[in-house]
Parts: C-alpha cells; structure tokens; sequence
C-alpha cells in the first residue's frame, strides 16, 4: 500500500519506515508529492497528527499517516509537549532546544521524562473513523549529553535500566524500545484487526 507521510523530517521516516517497509507499506513523504507542512495549532498530539494527516491525505488523494511526537518533561508539567520541535524558537535546532531543555532544568532533582508518539492514519482526508495510536517511553533528562545515534532531544534522554540515552541506541533497538515503535505496532494491530472485519472487496 502507497501511502503519504505528512512530514519531511528523514530520520522519522526512517524509523517510520525500518519498520512499515517489511509489511509492504511504500511510504513517501509528503514533500516529495509537493505538499506543504500543515499547520500545527493544537495544545494535543492527538488534534495535531488528525490535522497534519487530513491536510496530507486532501492535497494527495491518498492514505495517510501521521505522527505527532513530543517529549514531556514531568517538572515541566508536560511541556514542552507539542512544542518540542520548535522549543527553542525558529528555526529549529536541535542544539538550541537540548540547550533551553538544560538550562530550564538546571539542577532540578526532577529530572523524569517521557516521549510521546501519536500516530494517526487515515484512509481519506474525510476519514470518520481514522486509526489513532499512541506510545510512550519514560526516562530521565541527563546534565550533559551522551552519544550521536538518533536526532531531537536523544543525547540527553537516560534509560536507566540500559544505562544508556536513546542516542547511544543502535537504530533497531531504539525502533523496538521507542515511543514510536510502540505506537506504531499499536497501528499496525489495529490495522490488522481492521483488514479482519472488513476486508477490501
Ligand atoms: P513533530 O515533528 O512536530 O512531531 O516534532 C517532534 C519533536 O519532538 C522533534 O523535533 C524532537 O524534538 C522531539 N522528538 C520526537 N521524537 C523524538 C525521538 O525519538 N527522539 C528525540 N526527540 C524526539
């Protein structure tokens, strides 16, 4: 199955795809067919992955999936949540955004955290009924960073029980520990649950 990815971040979609590809699902993301990047306004994962895949799935005429993902930082209340892409401002940085995230927490004894990963599909932009699954991977926020592995906010996440941060993971184990590779075997339950009850004719 062809299906859009509505967004252009790479190292997403090559963990999206390490584990879409072998079922048989072609991924593309959504820059390569022209789309531009939908607009994220909502105070939830779950309204922003419904929003980025309807967006997607309307100027492409195809299914689409979408993940909306976040890290939340328990001293924080949640934040910077949806905004963990763009916490340090525009343009985004990685860099600038592990900085802000050091700096906020400077020597907090709070230090737990969670990743969240919201992925949404759709079979049309008007979809009643899109498939929503949802992953989260709990750690805690390091004072320095460690390792080169993964993007985003993984040199400063710490999983204790490995003694390891996420960027010290190689790609298969972060794919079979992570928020998204949670989610996305959530998804792919679902969709075949679904396949089960109402095949394609
Ligand atoms: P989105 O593209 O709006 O979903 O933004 C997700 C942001 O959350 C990324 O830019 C990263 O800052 C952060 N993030 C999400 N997933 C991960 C991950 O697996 N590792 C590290 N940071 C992540």
């Amino acid at each position: 199955m062809k299906l859009v990815l509505a967004s252009n971040n790479t190292k997403k979609l090559k963990e999206l795809d390490a584990i879409l590809a072998p079922l048989g699902w072609q991924l593309v993301p959504q820059g390569e067919l022209g789309v531009p990047e939908a607009e994220e306004p909502h105070c939830t994962f779950v309204e922003n992955a419904l929003a980025k895949a309807r967006h997607a799935s309307l100027l492409t005429g195809l299914p689409a999936l979408a993940d909306d993902s976040g890290l939340c930082v328990d001293a924080f209340g949640g934040a910077p949540g949806v905004q963990s892409a763009r916490y340090a401002g525009e343009p985004r940085s990685d860099s600038r955004n592990n900085q802000k995230l050091l700096c906020e927490l400077g020597d907090n004894p709070q230090r737990t955290a969670h990743f969240v990963s919201l992925i949404v599909f759709v079979r049309h932009a008007d979809d009643p009924q899109p498939i929503i699954a949802e992953g989260e991977w709990h750690g805690e926020i390091l004072s320095a960073a460690r390792g080169d592995d993964g993007f985003g906010y993984d040199p400063l996440f710490y999983l204790r029980e490995l003694d390891r941060t996420a960027a010290e993971l190689d790609a298969a184990e972060k794919n079979r520990r992570s928020h998204r590779g949670q989610a996305l075997a959530r998804l792919v339950e679902r969709l075949q649950e679904r396949a089960r009850l109402s095949p394609p004719r």
